[in-house]
């Protein structure tokens, strides 16, 4: 019989994947099982996931970051899908949704967990739709049969959109942009058939007990999120997050750990309102927000509407933050958009973190700016988000080695690079620059190894080698 990590953490046992997390994190494994204990961060981790290198979510830890993957019914064989795992982790995903809807689901998902260190979530109403042909012949036998075999195979979490109810559907005929949600619209489409309450709802406390057995954690869906500005914060989305709370402490009464979606699209004076919102009717369970985008009118650039709408949401205590790329509305992503949304988010949940006063988080800033100041070029380059593009950027304007110790760039050129000026003058005054010696220690920091470059911080040795798939794509992000 499997305990799960808030079982163990409530009797006070400190697991061996919370003291895992604690070095991680810097933080006292007391503090990780209080925390877990409360419901306030989660460990996913499926008891069979053996190639797993546990995390913690939480709005007292590091914010994390989400890229989905998966592929389609045109596009994605298991290889594929793989170097999409790799690409992912590669550039920094702390978590990954599996969101196929393609050929050989079961293949990929157990290769994926065979070979991922990092935890695997998976959306199963997908597969139950793949199998039923479509929304309306889904039954419940069919929902817990593919949740059931999803959890044995070692799936760490899993989006259930469980919180939309019939009585909330008549709350949206106002909407302009409706459903968005697609595991909402599914639940929609079945609910207004059929003439019953969502199937999810339904059969919630038997999902809880096969994920009592395997340690699965909920991500309890946001069937409702508004699909833009004009929906955001309306009755439909708040009488949906009524019931995820009380899903929330259901599933806590049955030892599961939750975690909870959010929106979406959100105008920036309401992302704060989004997530102390969440907080309190959700007593306090993490909070995974997708984006949210600050506004709808750029197509094209939503990895950076969205990141805009995270960094602010981090701030205010999201835990996780579900990534967007620059094709969101547009099309599927490729290894280009994957790598610009993650270092879009990556931006966000670190800058959300330096905002919110997070242990050690601002140390980082501080290194680079440091040598960035002492024009080490290469120190930069290091411990920059994104070291390659940093290095590619520089090199495009001063290629050859020697600009590698140069005292400016080709932005102001050497007569106008203002931090020469200003050290030169300095020198000038104070013979010499101690104050460049000061050298902060990222080593010793209390930053987390996992605010700390070079990008993707788990171990990857079970990955594939890192290929370049530039003709491949991956699912349209946030897409759940
Ligand atoms: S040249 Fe301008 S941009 Fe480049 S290092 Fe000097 S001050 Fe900075």
């Amino acid at each position: 019989m499997v305990q799960t990590q808030l079982e163990a953490a409530r009797e006070g046992t400190i697991t061996e994947a919370m003291a895992h997390v604690a070095d991680r994190e810097n933080r006292d494994p007391e503090f990780v099982r209080q925390q877990v204990a409360d419901g306030q961060a989660v460990i996913p981790a499926n008891a069979y996931h053996e190639a797993l290198d546990p995390m913690i979510i939480g709005r007292e830890f590091a914010t994390k970051v989400n890229a989905n993957i998966g592929n389609s019914e045109t596009t994605g064989d298991p290889e594929t899908e793989l170097e999409k795992l790799h690409t992912a982790v590669h550039y920094g995903a702390d978590t990954v949704m599996d969101l196929g809807t393609g050929s050989d689901l079961d293949e990929i998902r157990e290769t994926h967990i065979d070979h991922s260190p990092v935890p695997i979530g998976t959306v199963p109403l997908y597969e139950a739709v793949k199998q039923a042909g479509s929304p309306e012949e889904i039954t419940t036998e069919l929902l817990l049969e593919i949740i059931e075999k999803q959890a044995k195979q070692g799936v760490d979490y899993m989006t259930i959109h469980a919180g939309i109810l019939a009585e909330h559907l008549p709350l949206t005929d106002g909407r302009t942009t409706g459903i968005v949600s697609r595991g909402g619209s599914i639940m929609a489409t079945w609910m207004e058939t059929h003439g019953e309450q969502n199937p999810l709802f339904q059969i919630y406390d038997e999902i809880c007990e096969i994920f009592a057995d395997h340690d699965v954690t909920f991500s309890l869906g946001d069937s409702l999120r508004p699909g833009c500005l004009a929906d955001a914060c309306d009755e439909a989305q708040y009488a949906e997050l009524d019931t995820l709370g009380e899903l929330t402490r259901r599933a806590w009464d049955r030892g599961v750990q939750v975690m909870v979606e959010g929106p979406g699209h959100v105008p920036m004076n309401k992302v704060a309102e989004n997530v102390e919102r969440q907080q309190e009717v959700c007593d306090g369970a993490p909070f995974y927000v997708l984006g949210p985008l600050v506004t709808d009118v750029a197509p094209g650039y939503d990895h950076i509407t969205s990141a805009i709408g995270a960094a602010m949401a981090a701030q205010a205590g999201a835990a996780m933050l579900c990534y967007v790329t620059p094709k969101e509305h547009l099309g599927l992503p490729d290894e280009n958009d994957v790598r610009d949304g993650l270092a879009a988010y990556r931006i966000a949940a670190h800058a959300g973190d330096v905002g919110s006063g997070h242990p050690g988080a601002r140390d980082w800033d501080d290194a680079l700016s440091s040598a960035r100041y002492a024009f080490d070029w290469r120190e930069q380059f290091r411990l920059a988000l994104d070291p390659d593009r940093a290095r590619e950027y520089h090199d495009q304007t001063l290629p050859e080695d020697n600009y590698k110790d140069a005292r400016f760039c080709s932005m102001c050129g050497v007569e106008f690079c203002s931090m020469r000026i200003d050290q030169d003058a300095r020198d000038r005054a104070d013979g010499e620059m101690d104050r460049l010696e000061s050298g902060i220690d990222l080593e010793s920091s209390p930053a987390a190894e996992v605010n700390r470059p070079p990008v993707g911080t788990h171990e990857s040795a079970m990955l594939p080698s890192d290929e370049t798939w530039t003709d491949r794509s991956v699912e349209e992000a946030g897409d759940d």
